[in-house]
């Protein structure tokens, strides 16, 4: 025969027949509520109707499977016998609730019921039981106007409507001249009882249903209704909550926290969930329902004080909290309820946490041998490293602005962390307002080359243009900047030093005037809000902090110890700066993946050597300008190579988009004819003639030292005469050059042989011998589509996923922020390409030069030197991908760390489950043999 299908699952007294893994099936809620019976805990005796009944419910035009009533009685009785109470009874009356309770916590979206069970005779049994009058009459009114709302559907469909049982309420609070729900008397309640139930009638045609029974599959029908409200629908499209998953209904017993001061309430975390302390963190209040809690109607107390108010009920939940913990290995966000001395557990879930706190909790719980190394990695989002890395604003103090209108725009989060301070409209003004003392904001339409200055002056960088890889983003994010890049809401006039926003009448910023950034976010926000440095930043990069001083230190250095020991991913850095090179190595870096020499002029009178060098007309006047910048590069490059102390390092070949580098403003103009001793008409005809309509795919990279070899000879030059005397001061160098935008073999050749030539004459005239590399940018579609013959020559590659994703896509990196955004907000695209790998298009490209690649020099190194080099979804794409570093800017290198170690855990999961998946067939297969054979021989 067959078995019947079961739908509904008991839980109470010592044993539940559901478990904490049958989410799918009972919901997070009733499978918690399941499992804390398992492990002991006070549970008020219930039951779970399953997911399926809401499919089935769904599928048979709202029908219930015909097994569910008796399941469900049978439940019941269960419940009645455990609880001591009937349903229904006129002297000891159950009374239970009605609650929603999906796979995944949708807080606030679907339907409850509460103290449902009761009528005029029932009630009279609640009063006999509790002794307290006005409390029965309160329970009764409640449960009247939850149901008249929920399952009558007299709930006001929008804000504009008026409750009817609210009216009701203040009609009588007026008639009775008292102004709080809590001076109505035991009989006043009782007449809004009546009340209620005349307006039900009056409005639905029908009598308030008094049989406890009927009330019961009211409630549970107008809870899988709610699956379907438009609140839950919206809930599940933002959260990708999928429909078909349905909720649960947990049926459970009554109990209350508002029978006298010996009865409570209270919320709770096992540990804080802002800071991860480990400390018992939550609030109560004697006396009082949950909804007073929630409702901020009385202010509630820490749980601290419990322990003085009362001891033994502390002891008995503090003990709960050890269990949960010790049980679920992890922080536990619970509910309780004391009905008369008694403690009860109304709802136990993994808390929801900061970044911090989730670092913190994930490495005191290995230490505390709750849980492994591996689960703590796997627990913490590598960007909430950004917590522990970045300042951050104080998060009351972000609410209340945010809360009182002061969030004006959104840009793309270009570069984390939290910055407030004066607005600069220019990049002088930022540097004079920083010499001043202030902390500024520099606020720019787009940012170029001259601006490095005001950029470092800055706490942090707002652009009205520009995507994730333009200028202002990648620059900010090597200097470890906070940034907001592409904010088009900004209308920012340079001639009245002033900024509007699109939208907002109300807002006029004038320079000096304070804003607040949150680059984690994009947000800007108006006016000064406080920030928190970080104590990483402080003991690894300001070393004003000891790290034996600092316990958050010790946990950020625990874990990234571990992911160190897991992780196959090498992670380098981009960097052009020894600065910028030793806190990359303090975070981590294994060397560098991306030394961008043209980043190396900005600033000061360098970029006057380069103009120089871009207009000059004749080769003589060109080497003249070389010879200017020979000696700078080769300084540059002996402070990177001492810093690195034998960690390779790549340096890239000159690759300025000349729109970048040219000047354009008269002044700029003016200076530099002067320094040329032409007139500034000359100057502006070349510049003029050098204008190209698209610079992004003009003369840049490779292009320019195949027209002009004599750059790529002065930079060789510039790196192996570095290497040879840092090397000579007896620290290792590793050079690795590195050039740019190639797409065809030839390109590389050609460059490959000036590189070579260069530097067998730098050895002979220092007779001295050094190792280096040559290899290649891999950035446009034809390179990696061609990567075999270009790795006949190249000795590594690193992809330019920056420029690779512009030239796949067809998508201008510094323009994409004008309507990226919007593409991501249509789902046209999963997200923005700049940010993070398009792996079904970009990506594929990257396999393919790969592959190609090692197919003809199979020892090929391998990187990645795009922004994607610090983004953990990238990260762990690359380590699939079999690449053997990825680089990033260097505050981005622990995050890179931490995703390179998931990544290795991911794949070993990805792993089991397969050949879990894949042993399966099998195991049916030898099963099946066995059955024959067993046939055969009774045979
Ligand atoms: C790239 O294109 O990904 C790259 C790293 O080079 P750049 O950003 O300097 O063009
Ligand atoms: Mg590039």
């Amino acid at each position: 025969m067959a078995k019947t299908q079961k739908y509904v699952y008991f839980f109470g007294g010592k044993k539940a027949e559901g478990k904490a893994d049958m989410k799918a099936l009972l919901g997070g809620k009733g499978a918690n509520l399941a499992e804390m019976v398992n492990i002991g805990l006070p549970v008020p005796a219930g039951f779970t109707i399953t997911t399926e009944v809401c499919t089935y419910y769904y599928k048979n035009n709202h029908k219930y499977p015909k097994e569910l009533k008796a399941q469900v009685l049978n439940a019941l009785k269960k419940v009645e016998k455990e609880m001591g109470a009937v349903f229904g009874d006129p002297k000891n009356p159950l009374l239970v609730s009605v609650r929603s309770g999906a796979r995944a916590s949708m807080p606030g979206m679907m339907d409850t019921i509460l103290n449902l069970g009761l009528n005029d005779v029932t009630v009279q049994g609640l009063i006999e039981k509790t002794n307290n009058p006005r409390f029965a009459y309160d329970s009764y009114r409640r449960f009247v106007q939850m149901y008249g709302d929920v399952v009558l559907g007299l709930k006001p469909k929008d804000k504009h409507e008026h409750d009817p049982f609210e009216v009701i309420i203040e009609n009588k609070k007026h008639s009775k001249g008292v102004k709080l729900d809590t001076e109505l008397t035991a009989d006043d309640l009782k007449e809004l009882v009546q009340e209620f139930k005349t307006a039900i009638k009056e409005k639905t045609g029908h009598d308030f249903p008094d049989d406890p029974m009927e009330q019961l599959w009211g409630a549970i029908g107008a809870v899988f209704g709610s699956w379907m409200n438009e609140r839950a629908i919206v809930y599940r499209k933002l959260n990708n909550i999928p429909e078909w998953w349905g909720t649960a209904v947990n049926v459970q017993s009554m109990v209350f926290g508002n029978m006298g001061e010996d009865s409570g309430t209270g919320v709770a975390f096992t540990r804080d969930p802002a800071t991860g302390e480990n400390v018992f963190y939550g609030e109560y209040l004697f006396n009082a329902q949950g909804e007073d809690v929630v409702a901020g109607i009385r202010t509630p107390h820490p749980i601290s004080e419990l322990a003085k108010e009362n001891p033994a009920l502390y002891k008995q939940l503090d003990n709960i909290r050890k269990i949960l913990e010790k049980h679920y290995k992890d922080m536990m966000d619970i509910e309780f309820t004391i009905q008369q001395g008694k403690l009860w557990m109304l709802q136990c879930r993994v808390g929801k946490r900061t970044g911090f706190a989730a670092i913190k909790m994930a490495v005191d719980m290995v230490k505390e041998r709750l849980i492994s190394k591996e689960e703590a990695i796997l627990r913490i989002e590598p960007n909430q490293l950004n917590q522990l890395l970045r300042p951050i604003f104080d998060s009351e103090e972000k609410k209340k602005a945010v809360e009182s209108g002061r969030l004006i725009a959104k840009g793309l989060n270009a570069g984390p962390g939290a910055a407030s301070g004066k607005v600069a409209l220019s990049a002088q003004d930022a540097e004079e307002m920083a010499k001043n003392g202030d902390k500024v904001i520099l606020v720019r339409i787009e940012t170029s080359p001259e601006d490095i200055k005001g950029m470092n002056a800055a706490e942090g960088i707002l652009t009205a243009r520009g995507g994730m890889t333009s200028h202002a983003a990648l620059v900010a994010r090597q200097m470890g900047k906070v940034c907001v890049a592409g904010c088009g809401a900004l209308k920012i006039n340079y001639a009245d030093r002033s900024i509007s926003v699109e939208g907002r009448d109300d807002v006029y910023i004038k320079e000096g005037d304070y804003i607040s950034i949150d680059g984690s976010t994009g947000e800007v926000i108006l006016g000064k809000l406080e920030t928190k440095p970080s104590e990483v930043i402080q003991v690894l990069i300001t070393k004003t902090l000891d790290p034996k001083d600092s316990p958050t230190f010790q946990t950020y250095n625990s874990l990234m110890n571990w992911a160190d020991s897991i992780r196959r991913l090498k992670v380098r850095t981009n960097a052009d700066q020894p600065d910028q090179a030793s806190n990359a190595i303090a975070f981590g870096a294994e060397g560098i993946g991306l030394c961008r020499t043209e980043h190396m002029f900005f600033g000061e009178n360098r970029i006057m050597s380069v103009r120089k060098m871009i207009v000059a007309d004749t080769v003589e006047e060109r080497k003249a300008a070389l010879s200017e910048l020979l000696p700078l590069q080769r300084e540059d490059f002996e402070g990177i190579f001492r810093v690195m102390k034998g960690y390779p390092v790549t340096i890239r070949t000159l690759d300025p988009p000349l729109h970048e580098f040219l000047p354009h403003t008269e002044k700029e103009i003016n200076e530099l004819a002067q320094a040329l001793g032409i007139s500034y008409q000359t100057l502006k005809a070349k510049i003029d003639s050098l204008h190209e309509f698209n610079p992004m795919l003009g003369f840049r990279g490779c292009r320019l030292g195949v027209l002009y070899p004599e750059i790529t000879e002065m930079q060789a030059r510039a790196i192996i005469e570095a290497a040879i005397n840092v090397m000579n001061e007896g620290v290792k160098v590793k050079p690795e050059i590195m050039i740019p935008l190639v797409g065809h073999v030839n390109e590389f050749k050609l460059q490959e042989d000036i590189v070579r030539r260069v530097a067998d004459e730098v050895m002979k005239e220092k007779g001295k011998k050094i190792d280096y590399l040559v290899g290649t940018m891999i950035e446009l579609p034809r390179a990696a589509v061609t990567a075999d013959e270009i790795a006949t020559r190249a000795e590594f590659f690193s992809f330019g996923t920056n420029d690779l994703t512009q030239t796949t896509f067809g998508l201008s990196r510094d323009d994409a922020g004008k309507f990226l955004p919007l593409y991501v907000q249509q789902e046209i695209l999963p997200a923005d390409p700049f940010e993070t790998i398009d792996q079904q298009g970009v990506g594929k490209l990257v396999e393919m030069g790969t592959k190609l690649g090692r197919s003809s020099r199979p020892n090929l190194k391998v990187g990645i030197c795009g922004e994607h080099g610090g983004e953990p979804a990238s990260v762990e794409f690359c380590h699939r991908t079999g690449l053997d570093y990825v680089s990033c800017s260097p505050f981005r290198v622990p995050i890179a760390r931490l995703a390179a170690a998931r990544a290795v855990l991911n794949e070993r999961t990805t792993k089991t489950t397969k050949s879990k998946v894949a042993a399966k067939p099998k195991a049916k297969s030898a099963g099946k043999t066995k059955a024959k054979a067993k046939k055969k021989s009774t045979k």
